[in-house]
């Protein structure tokens, strides 16, 4: 039966820290170099194929429409598939709608989409506030949602895993699918942000 992935974290995470100190004792890594390569994955490369599911969905209906109709295979049309991405379901933020994610038990995540999850999004207080109280998290995250507006949150597990397509932000009419992608942020993706256009408010 299928089961979170990373339900034995803490076991493999000590392993992980152990064999991570032993290499580093032995001069075999840099630990500063872990750093930058896991920051790479977290924030840069990752989080970077999302954003062109997302651009792409802004500026081809056709495509919007086979994303969330079959995330999976949509996804796999750019060629973001395999692990810890076999079966995904896409949530399109609306005006009437804001949509987040979170894995209730663990931290089950789209990595094709999104790379590695942030240490927040595995924290005990994300985990538990999020489904609590959306709307505070929201605001600490910088988003306030207005009051008509329905927040959903969705509770990933190793068997959906959900990616949030966020609403393009008005003013990028004249963009392209390259510019757009640029804008996406991760935490657009998983519903603690929305996309702005340099930062003004969205
Ligand atoms: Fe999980």
């Amino acid at each position: 039966m299928p089961t979170h992935a990373d339900r034995k974290e803490p076991e493999a995470a000590l392993r992980v820290r152990a064999l991570e100190s032993l290499l580093a004792e032995k001069g075999l890594i840099d630990p500063k170099a872990m750093d930058a390569m896991v920051d790479l994955y977290e924030n840069r490369i990752g989080p970077r194929n999302g954003a062109r599911v997302v651009a792409k969905a802004w500026v081809d209906p056709a495509y919007r429409q086979r994303l969330l109709d079959d995330a999976t295979a949509a996804i796999r049309e750019l060629g973001f598939s395999g692990l810890q991405g076999e079966d995904m379901v896409v949530v399109e933020n609306t005006d009437s709608v804001h949509n987040m994610i979170v894995c209730t038990l663990c931290s089950c995540y789209p990595w094709p989409t999104l790379g590695l999850p942030p240490v927040w999004y595995k924290s005990a207080p994300y985990r538990a506030r999020v489904v609590a109280d959306p709307r505070g998290v929201l605001h600490e995250f910088g988003v306030d949602v207005p009051d008509d507006k329905e927040v959903r949150v969705w509770d990933t597990t190793a068997e959906l895993r959900y990616l949030v397509l966020p609403q393009r932000p008005a003013g990028t009419e004249h963009m392209d699918e390259a510019q757009l992608a640029a804008l996406v942020t991760r935490d657009s993706m998983i519903g603690t942000g929305v996309v702005r256009t340099n930062g003004a408010p969205a």
